[in-house]
């Protein structure tokens, strides 16, 4: 029977959780993993103290990610002053596109002249141009003034709000945090079988579950803003794109991941000190295409190059041949599958090159910067013939360098 991954409770119904909020263009969905009580939990405090950050609100606005208003909100709510004129109250309005708008705010003063009447200023934007009108008649009827009057004498400036705008834009430096915690933690629970029953996710579950912000320090690692705790991975993350990753690892250290969110927020979390075997796994959630796609290290695409150990009968032999291979057409005769392989006789064995190495184990196996390097012994009476010359030339061993192509 399932279990909540958020109360551990049994017997529950469960709700459609997205482990990245959607709201930021999160499409990693796991339909059995948070009860219907914790998903709505989970999204009012911990879901929100991260999409509701500023830097989120500023991501949802340039990536058009509404999230359940289905509109962005606006990073720039709040009020701004003029730079050039700072009794000039103004908003930062969204126009159609997500194109940011200056906008004065309507102010009406009014103040007594040394003759008797009454002088009145109105501030609107040139949006709001037509409802000076309106105003004048109402303040002039309120003062029982003719509105005619004024609307005549009426003398207009235009003020410009080129020169800038001041305003307190608050960030937020803690409390996101729990919502990066809370993706590492599902990624965790959803890849590592028994992860969700252990001590560890069980202490997580609740500082998440009761939103316990001053408790999430204990499990991350880097200050959120860090993109430097990604650097390990740099081997496997090429950052093309809008994409989010999750790099979860399992070992001797114990359980970890690393959630980094495109242009916002990078993080590592230590989710468990206890061994749950030998794993690592890279999450990569593509904003634009809408797809969420987990690779394992056996299958990260790579690129294979093949390098030949060739044996010959003389050392003059060998040396004649190595002067060949600097030609700059040299090439072996190759198929589909690489390297075609021949006997001694000069007769096509039917095999490539990279048939034969899928029937073997390596003898020996490293760990490269970028990839993997891996030696194969061929066996006895295999060769490799020289496109052109056709000559055939012995190979007692391959090396494959595989090099990672970056998610
Ligand atoms: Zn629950």
């Amino acid at each position: 029977m399932g279990v909540c991954a958020i109360c551990h409770r049994t017997d529950v119904r469960y709700s459609v959780e997205h482990v990245i909020p959607e709201a930021l263009g999160g499409c990693y969905v796991r339909k059995q993993m948070v009860c219907v009580d914790c998903n709505s939990k989970l999204g009012a405090r911990v879901d929100a103290a991260l999409v509701n950050h500023d830097l989120s609100k500023m991501f949802r606005l340039v990536h058009g990610l509404g999230g359940k208003a289905k509109k962005p909100p606006n990073p720039f709510a709040g009020e701004y002053r003029l730079r050039s004129d700072p009794d000039r109250k103004m908003r930062i309005r969204i126009g159609p596109g997500g194109r940011l708008t200056p906008y004065f705010l309507t102010e009406t003063g009014q103040k007594n002249l040394p003759d008797g009447r009454v002088g009145v200023t109105i501030s609107v934007d040139r949006a709001d141009e037509h409802k000076v009108e309106p105003i004048v008649r109402t303040i002039a009827k309120r003062l029982g003034g003719s509105a005619e009057e004024a609307l005549g004498t009426m003398q207009k400036t235009v003020t410009s709000s080129e020169g800038g705008l001041t305003g307190e834009l608050t960030l937020d430096l803690r409390n996101f945090k729990i919502g990066l915690l809370k993706i590492a933690y599902e990624f965790a629970v959803d890849r590592i079988p028994d992860y969700v029953e252990s001590g560890d996710a069980k202490q997580i579950a609740t500082i998440l579950r009761e939103a316990r912000f001053d408790e999430v320090e204990r499990y991350v690692i880097g200050n959120g803003f860090d993109r430097g705790v990604m650097a390990p991975l740099s081997n496997f993350l090429g950052y093309e794109g809008v994409k989010h990753y999750l790099v979860l690892s399992s070992g001797g250290e114990g359980v970890r991941c690393f959630v980094h969110l495109d242009g916002l927020f990078s993080i590592g979390a230590t989710l468990s000190t206890r061994v749950f075997g030998s794993l690592f796994e890279i999450g990569v959630n593509d904003v634009e295409s809408r797809r969420f796609k987990v690779w394992g290290i056996e299958d990260m695409p790579v690129s294979t190059s093949y390098r030949p150990l060739l044996s010959f009968e003389t050392e003059r032999e060998a040396k004649a041949f190595r002067e060949a291979e600097r030609a700059k057409d040299f090439a072996y005769d190759s198929g589909g599958g690489g390297w075609k392989l021949f006997a001694r006789d000069g007769r096509y064995i039917g095999m490539d090159i990279e048939d034969v190495v899928k029937t073997l184990a390596p003898i020996r196996s490293e760990i490269a910067s970028g990839g993997m390097r891996e030696e194969f012994c061929l066996g006895e009476g295999i060769y490799l013939r020289v496109s052109g010359s056709g000559e055939i030339v012995r190979v007692l061993a391959v090396r494959a360098e595989h090099v990672w192509k970056k998610l």
